[in-house]
């Protein structure tokens, strides 16, 4: 049989055609995606088309959106073997991150793609960005299980887990980087599957379920050499807050000046989650490896890991809308849920 994908447009750049007289970019009509990228006929599939209308530039994402997609997912699943959504690339690892939160016992490819130039222009990254996404959408195994049931995010003929991408280029075809774990699979002639590195699901009879309570409650403290009490005590102190990502020097060391181990020790005392993420984009946090860090370890700093800060983010989003509880948050934070940390 053959297989089935729905193609969801979100907006950003890839969704925009020049009109060849004008030169002016006009959006794109995904409802004819069939008709304006013929090349896709050639797989046979049947690929149906989903608008969020109006389409929007991914800095506008809000969380209300990643409820709407996988919500969409959900009410779809079972009609198609994958899922491609196209979107901005600004925000795009977030987006990915959360859904893979979100997504649970996922069997079926969710893949996020876009392009750096429209769709509709002569040197566009769009169509073998969008063409190779739906080709990895529908893929299977010899079992005819989904080659890659995982959140992803495909890029200049590399496909990422979803939840260790990060934007690192605003200028170069390959826009992502995943800087602390392997590509699951490579274009080339042939699309080249990095099995091992796949994350399979452990039973085949879990439903999918939407996890789609998100806290907002959180914020990200990134320190530099100059930072002060003032700052530090009144970002600690900031109403609601829940919980906060300290992205640290390096392995994870951050100042050692007893105010600033004082104003986190207060804030972890109050009930404040404080998560380390470094500020690197490769390499881990380990709160071992320097007093720096044993001090954060010791007044109840949790570690983050390899995590991105994009992931580190929508995890506590999900978390904290789906715990009271303060201590089970911080557990939970340590378990590498979907991938998206690497425990040594
Ligand atoms: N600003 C655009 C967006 O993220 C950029 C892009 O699509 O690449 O929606």
């Amino acid at each position: 049989m053959n297989s089935s994908i729905l193609l969801i447009y979100t907006g950003g750049t890839i969704g925009m055609k020049q009109d060849p007289e004008t030169g002016a970019l006009m959006p794109f009509n995904f409802n004819q995606i069939l008709d304006e990228v013929p090349e896709l006929k050639k797989f046979g599939y049947k690929i149906d088309t989903y608008s969020f209308e109006p389409p929007i530039d991914s800095s506008d994402i809000q969380t209300g959106f990643w409820i709407e997609i996988a919500r969409l997912i959900e009410s779809h699943y079972d009609n198609y073997d994958g899922f491609v959504i196209l979107h901005g690339t600004d925000t795009m690892s977030y987006s990915a991150s959360a859904l893979s939160f979100m997504l649970e016992n996922l069997r079926k490819p969710v893949i996020f793609t876009g392009s750096q130039l429209p769709i509709g222009m002569l040197r566009t990254d769009g169509k073998e960005n969008l063409i190779s996404s739906i080709e990895i959408a529908a893929a299977k195994d010899e079992k005819g299980d989904a080659m890659v049931p995982e959140v992803c995010v495909y890029f200049e003929s590399q496909l990422y887990r979803g939840n260790r991408t990060t934007k690192y280029n605003a200028e170069n075809f390959r826009a992502f980087r995943s800087a602390n774990y392997p590509v699951l699979a490579e274009s080339g002639i042939h699309i080249r599957y990095n099995r091992s590195s796949i994350s399979y699901p452990e039973s085949k009879k879990a439903n999918l379920k939407v996890n789609d309570k998100l806290d907002t409650s959180v914020a990200i403290l990134k320190i530099f050499p100059g930072i002060t009490e003032q700052f530090v005590e009144s970002f600690l102190n900031m109403k609601g807050l829940r919980a906060i990502i300290l992205e640290t020097y390096g392995s994870g060391n951050a100042p050692t000046a007893s105010w600033f181990i004082n104003s986190l020790r207060k804030a972890i005392d109050r009930g404040l989650i404080i998560l380390n993420v470094s500020q690197c984009h490769a390499g881990k946090v380990d709160m071992d490896a320097y007093s720096t860090g044993i001090l954060l370890k010791k007044i109840g700093v949790v570690s983050g890991f390899d995590s991105t800060t994009e992931a580190a983010l929508t995890k506590l989003f999900f978390l904290l809308g789906h715990e009271t509880e303060t201590q089970v948050v911080k557990n939970i934070l340590v378990e590498n849920l979907r991938g998206e940390i690497t425990i040594n």
